[in-house]
């Protein structure tokens, strides 16, 4: 019998607390980490040799839309083979719903990696009211807190909210304020999809004193989900926001935010151009009103508007289109051509016939860089679970850890290796309250990776997304290897995560 599961030896260990690296021996007994220091003498099955490799914590992704896929994908390779072992899916007001079944069902089948979920405001709004663009009765006000708090208690972490998009856009601040005191009340954390980005209607700034407002009157806290200076209008603006970010945190509201370290977005043509009051009741209410020759010239005219707020049609590119792949990979400008008519004209076509999910180049590299800068930030994908070989996706899905760190940490050197390793470790896992993860530290679980540093690299362009990472080495979840060194992945090592104030979940 020996005293410890595994021990990983020889590697340069990075804790997650910015510190910096040091040579030290790590064992792990039932799924824990329950030594440090150096190991010699002792053995275990197995013993990692980590010479010339360095081993982190886990990566943490607070910002995902896993939920989607994760029942009939559970083994998350994309997220695996990118060194995350922990994820969150319910981003951006949109969530699988209600929250027990979800997660009961995940509970009886294999996670590749360990899994929670926020609550989305927008699906809780759906349960509560349906999707019209009005404000609640005080009926349906106190049926959404209810479906809340009671959404926490069967595990969420915390709620999201997508102010962007119907039909999260149609609630204003006395419903936004209450639900999301509601959360607050169970200790949870609110991320916020906010109303503007770009210069729609409030703008990037208007929008983010709305974000720092609910903080203040909720008294909760808010992590702003994926920083960005979007579209023309908005370009150079990433230093103001976030001295309006400081400037909160100075006054004692708990406001952070995240970032994916990319200058494209993801997104679909009802979530970048179609106008909200056209989503009033649905999409089935959008196609009434799209196939209406009475209201579908003022849609039209908006949607033309919103193509050049975002940089125009050639920087709108289509990932995934079921009822047509073979326009797959072009950009609106090129779909047009194909389809013989004007590109406006071909996206209410396509929303017509299933929609189609977008990836739009609106961003800037001065803005990325600025807002990476900052040290308040974390790093988060921002994606979703995807097949090898299917449609076009944003190639976050596959490389945002590896392409932060070895782009923008080791190649640009906009901050230590250890700093970098951090905002994708305990800075996102304690954001959410996964206390016992983004740490290597005794009686912390044991989410490691070894990495081969020099050789990091994400491989997953816009042009070719299908690629996985170099320079991931060894994954281990919960004292499981769950990705060998020779590329092999073990399943099931990961698990449901409960937040905060679940009931007889953990
Ligand atoms: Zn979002």
């Amino acid at each position: 019998m020996t005293q410890f599961d595994t021990i990983i030896r020889n590697a340069r260990m990075v804790d997650g607390t910015g510190s910096p690296w040091r040579y030290a021996d790590v064992a792990v007994k039932d799924g824990v980490i329950v030594k440090i220091g150096a190991l010699t003498g002792e053995d275990a099955k197995p013993v990692i040799n980590g010479e010339g490799l360095y081993l982190t914590p886990g990566f943490v992704d607070i910002h995902t839309h896993a939920d989607r896929e994760v029942e009939s994908m559970p083994a998350m390779e994309n997220y695996l083979r990118q060194g995350v072992t922990s994820l969150l899916g319910g981003n951006c007001g949109f969530s699988m719903f209600p929250i027990s079944e979800h997660l009961g069902k995940l509970n009886t089948l294999p996670l590749g990696i360990n899994y929670g979920v926020l609550v989305g405001h927008g699906s809780l709004r759906a349960v509560a009211m349906g999707l019209d663009m009005r404000a609640p009765s005080d009926k349906e006000l106190k049926a959404m807190s209810h479906l809340a708090g009671q959404a926490m208690e069967e595990g969420a972490f915390g709620m999201s909210l997508g102010l962007y998009y119907a039909p999260g856009s149609f609630a204003e601040e006395p419903e936004v304020t209450a639900v999301s005191s509601a959360i607050a009340a169970k200790g949870g954390v609110i991320t916020i999809h906010i109303r503007d980005e770009s210069d729609y209607n409030v703008g990037l700034i208007g929008a983010l004193r709305e974000a720092i407002a609910i903080a203040e009157k909720s008294n909760v806290a808010v992590q702003i989900s994926h920083l960005k200076c979007m579209g023309k209008a908005t370009w150079g603006k990433a230093a103001e926001a976030l001295a309006l970010i400081d400037s909160a945190r100075q006054r004692g509201l708990d406001v952070t935010f995240d970032q994916y370290p990319y200058e494209a977005s993801g997104t679909g043509f009802t979530g970048a151009i179609i106008p909200r009051w056209a989503q009033d009741g649905g999409l089935e209410a959008l196609a009434a009103r799209l196939s209406d020759p009475q209201v579908m010239p003022r849609i039209r005219a908006e949607m033309l508007e919103n193509i050049d707020r975002r940089g125009g049609a050639h920087t709108l590119v289509v990932a995934l289109h079921g009822p047509n792949p073979s326009l797959q990979g072009k950009n609106m400008q090129e779909v047009g051509v194909a389809l013989g008519m004007e590109p406006v004209d071909a996206a209410i076509a396509m929303q017509l016939a299933g929609g189609a999910s977008l990836v739009s180049f609106n961003m800037k590299e001065e803005d990325i860089v600025t807002i990476m800068r900052h040290p308040g930030g974390m790093v988060v994908s921002d994606g979703g679970l995807v097949s090898p070989g299917q449609g076009m996706p944003h190639p976050r899905y596959y490389g945002t850890f590896p392409r932060f760190l070895s782009h923008y940490v080791r190649d640009m050197g906009l901050m230590t290796m250890e700093e970098g390793v951090r905002r994708m470790t305990s800075a996102p896992a304690h954001r959410v309250g996964m206390w016992d993860r983004g740490l290597i530290a005794p009686g912390m679980a044991a989410d490691l990776l070894l990495i081969n540093y020099e050789e990091l690299r994400d491989n997953s362009t816009f042009q070719e997304p299908h690629a996985y990472n170099s320079g991931i080495h060894t994954v281990i979840i919960n004292g499981k290897v769950a990705l060998d060194s020779t590329g092999r992945l073990i399943q099931g090592a990961g698990r449901v995560l409960y937040g905060p104030a679940a009931k007889g979940g953990m």
